[in-house]
């Protein structure tokens, strides 16, 4: 079913500032999916095509999944917000806040093993914390039962090539591959 038909029960009540049909993107994948993906908001190119992280960003993110042996369409990634906000500027707290039931209704939908927070807006929303990703990616934390763990932005890797390393190590975390490429046992 169409993303839209689908939470039309949210779509019918958003307050019309926080929707922009030409800005929209909807969410993408599995609705199976173990894992859920949670970004920032969508850019141009995300517009473009209609779907999040298929920009840049995006590309980043293919490619570490790519040499973990993790396939799109085993995951479910949606985006905090999911207009793009003007100018490509920080998404705001009342955006966050207008947009945020949508994403409790996915989540209640798809029932994910784990939560994967990308980059310090996606993580602290959904932690409910104030600590900077710096200091909290890679670990996996339990909120209201569910387990989250926060990653560097793909964005963020792409300026500072050094987190590549730290987000390539995440990231099999949080799939329990191991160095080759197989699942670990605990995580089957
Ligand atoms: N960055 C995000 O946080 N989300 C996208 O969909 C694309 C880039």
């Amino acid at each position: 079913m169409e993303f839209k038909q689908k939470y039309s029960d949210f779509f019918e009540t958003i307050h019309p500032d926080y929707m922009d049909e030409e800005r929209f993107v909807p969410s993408v994948g599995n609705e199976d999916a173990d894992f859920v993906l949670v970004g920032e908001a969508p850019g141009a190119n995300e517009v473009k095509e209609g779907e999040p992280f298929v920009g840049q960003a995006g590309g980043e993110l293919d490619k570490v999944l790519h040499k973990i042996d993790v396939d799109r369409s085993d995951l479910y990634i949606t985006n905090l917000v999911k207009v793009r906000p003007p100018e490509n500027r920080d998404p705001k707290k009342d955006e966050i806040e207008a947009w945020s039931p949508l994403l409790r209704k996915e989540i209640e939908n798809i029932e994910p093993e784990i939560i994967i927070t990308l980059g310090n807006f996606a993580s602290r929303e959904m932690l409910n914390t104030k600590k900077g990703i710096s200091s909290i990616h890679g670990k996996i934390f339990s909120r209201e039962g569910q387990k989250i763990m926060p990653i560097f932005h793909p964005a963020a890797v792409l300026y500072d090539r050094s987190k590549e390393g730290d987000l390539e190590a995440d990231l099999r975390k949080a799939f329990g591959k191991d160095n080759s490429g197989q699942r670990t046992l605990d995580n089957m």
